[in-house]
C-alpha cells in the first residue's frame, strides 16, 4: 500500500515542464528536513491506497499525459511506487520523479523522467545527496539545485562544474529557495535568494544551466497546497 497525501491537477511548476498541465500524485514521508522545505505536511499522515486505486484518480483527472510523482520524499516507499510507475508509463503516461537524490536511483524505469535535487549546504541537508546517483541520469533527466544564497549557489557551481553535469543530464536549474513562510503578495520578495541576482551570477560564471523559478507560487497565493 502507499501512503498518499493528495492527488491533484494542476500545473507543473519547476522544471523543464514548467508550464504544463499535470496530475500530481504527492506521497507522505520525508527522511530530510530541508530548512526551507514547504512541504512539511508531508511529514506524517497519509491515506492508505493501493497502486491500483491511486492509478484509478490519475484516470480519472486525467486519461493521459504528465504525471508526477512527489512528496516528501516518494522513494520512500519505492516498492509500492514501482508497480505504480510501471502501470502508468505502460498506459502512455509520461511519468516525473520529483526525488531529493538522498535514496538510491537504481530501480527507477529509464523511462521516467526525474528531477533529482542536490541538497546545497543551507538547506541543513547538505551532503546528503548519493554521488552513485549520477550514473543513473540520462538526458531525460534533471538536476536541481535549490538556493538560499551566496554559500549555495558557490556549492552549486562547483558541484555542476567538478561532475560535469552537463554531460550527465538533460537540464540543470538553479531555483532561488522560497521563504516557507511565504503568503500573500506573488512575486519575488518571498525569495531568499533575489532572482535578478541569481541570474547576474549564473551569467557572469558563463554557466549553461537554467534559472529555474517556482512559477506555481507566483500563479497562486504561495501558501496555497494542493496547486
Ligand atoms: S526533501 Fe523535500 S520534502 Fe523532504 S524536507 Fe527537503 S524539501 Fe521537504
Amino acid at each position: 500500500m502507499l501512503s498518499i497525501i493528495e492527488i491533484y491537477r494542476s500545473i507543473q511548476g519547476e522544471s523543464s515542464f514548467s508550464g504544463m498541465p499535470c496530475t500530481f500524485v504527492r506521497l507522505a514521508g520525508c527522511n530530510l528536513r530541508c530548512s526551507w522545505c514547504d512541504s512539511e505536511y508531508t511529514f506524517s499522515g497519509g491515506k492508505k491506497m493501493s497502486p491500483e486505486e491511486v492509478a484509478a484518480d490519475v484516470q480519472r483527472l486525467s486519461p493521459r499525459g504528465l504525471v508526477e510523482i512527489t512528496g516528501g520524499e516518494p522513494l520512500l516507499q519505492e516498492r509500492a511506487l514501482l508497480p505504480l510507475v510501471e502501470y502508468l508509463l505502460a498506459n502512455g503516461y509520461q511519468v516525473l520523479l520529483e526525488t531529493s537524490g538522498e535514496r538510491s536511483l537504481d530501480l527507477v524505469p529509464r523511462r521516467v523522467h526525474k528531477i533529482v535535487d542536490v541538497k546545497c549546504p543551507q538547506s541543513g541537508e547538505g551532503g546528503t545527496f548519493r554521488l552513485e546517483n549520477l550514473h543513473t541520469l540520462t538526458a531525460n533527466d534533471e538536476i536541481k539545485f535549490v538556493i538560499a544564497g551566496r554559500e549555495d549557489y558557490e556549492f552549486a557551481r562547483s558541484f555542476t562544474r567538478n561532475h560535469r553535469l552537463d554531460e550527465k543530464a538533460g537540464s540543470i536549474i538553479f531555483s532561488p529557495a522560497f521563504r516557507k513562510e511565504a503568503t500573500g503578495s506573488r512575486d519575488a520578495s518571498h525569495c531568499l535568494v533575489d532572482p535578478r541576482e541569481l541570474a547576474e551570477w549564473i551569467v557572469a560564471d558563463g554557466l549553461n544551466v537554467r534559472l529555474g523559478l517556482q512559477i506555481h507560487k507566483f500563479i497562486w497565493d504561495p501558501a496555497t497546497k494542493g496547486v
